[in-house]
């Protein structure tokens, strides 16, 4: 009999240092999937976020966790001055030939993408018009942050991380940073999933959770995203190509994630931005009255002037 191995990424990924999980190339590829089309965003989430930044006069965006470039190409279309980060290549890949695609359009052709990692940002960002004064609004957004695992034990990357996201907002900035429902898939052991509130993409047909308890204190979870194949092989024509195995495998991937909980995530943006900022949280960009048993969390923290 053969053992089986628990896997916390699919492979092919690299192991050493801070893993890229999208380095294979596959999770990126499947997450084209999984969001639907890039520019059919549901108008519910346009108008949270574009809300937020309009309300605050927000001209300049600084998205951390850009991946594709599915949040940054929205607020491009916007009119935003956007600067697009992300740590992966594989992922900033698909927002590079997007730019170039459209760049005789001049709201794209002012887009700045950058590969950055979120421990390095001041560094990585050095070269970076406005970096230095900072940004009306940084946005960490799709679940992005809990992809930074927690090694040590005491959040301390998470720590660092934070603090840079906090050093690129402008005094009387903000940032939008979001994760999923972890209070749920910790305590009730289900993803909560609904109908997705950020992307069209209809081809989800599940999301499996397994959790980690290192002595006792949940470390990491680990998510099955499994994509409806006969959906996808009516619009996808690479996919109706395959074979069934490869179809399977195509419609499959794997990601692990810290599970920050709501009010020990609330704490630390806190310990990020000064006892003075002003910090909101949202339940599928509802009130969390409202929403009992949401998708995502999204929160919002401004940095105080002084
Ligand atoms: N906001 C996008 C991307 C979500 S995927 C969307 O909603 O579709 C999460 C992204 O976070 C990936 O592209 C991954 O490369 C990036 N990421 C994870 N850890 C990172 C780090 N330490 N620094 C920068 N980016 C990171």
């Amino acid at each position: 009999m053969v053992d089986s191995i628990y896997r916390t990424r699919s492979l092919g990924v690299a192991a050493v240092g801070l893993p890229d999980q999208y380095a294979d190339g596959k999770a990126a590829k499947v997450w084209e999937l999984y969001i639907g089309c890039k520019n059919d965003r549901t108008s519910v989430y346009k108008e949270f976020i574009c809300g937020h930044l309009k309300k605050r006069n927000c001209k300049t965006v600084l998205d951390v966790a850009c991946g594709t470039g599915v949040d940054s190409l929205l607020l491009v279309e916007e009119g935003f001055n956007v600067v697009s980060t992300d740590a992966s290549d594989k992922m900033l890949k698909y927002a590079l030939k997007e730019r170039w695609e459209r760049r005789k359009d001049e709201r794209f052709d002012k887009w700045v993408i950058e590969e950055a990692n979120w421990l390095n940002l001041a560094e990585d960002l050095e070269d970076i018009e406005g970096a230095k004064e900072g940004f009306d609004a940084v946005i960490c957004l799709g679940n992005s942050f809990a992809h930074l695992p927690d090694f040590g034990g005491e959040q301390e990357n998470h720590k660092v991380a934070l603090a840079n996201f906090a050093s690129m907002v402008k005094p009387g900035g903000f940032l939008m940073i979001d994760h999923r429902n972890y209070d749920a898939i910790i305590d009730l052991g289900v993803v909560p999933q609904g109908k997705n509130v950020y992307y069209q993409g209809d081809f989800m047909d599940d999301i499996k959770c397994s959790n980690l308890y290192v002595n006792g204190k949940p470390t990491m979870v680990t998510l099955d995203y499994k994509l409806n194949i006969a959906k996808i092989m009516q619009t996808h024509k690479e996919f109706a190509k395959m074979d069934e195995v490869s179809a399977m495998s195509n419609s499959k991937f794997r990601l692990s994630y810290y599970p920050h909980k709501r009010e020990r995530f609330t704490e630390l943006l806190h310990e990020a931005f000064g006892p003075g900022a002003t910090h909101e949280v949202y339940a599928d960009f509802e009130s969390v009255e409202k929403i009992k048993l949401p998708a995502y969390y999204i929160h919002t923290i401004e940095k105080p002037y002084i």
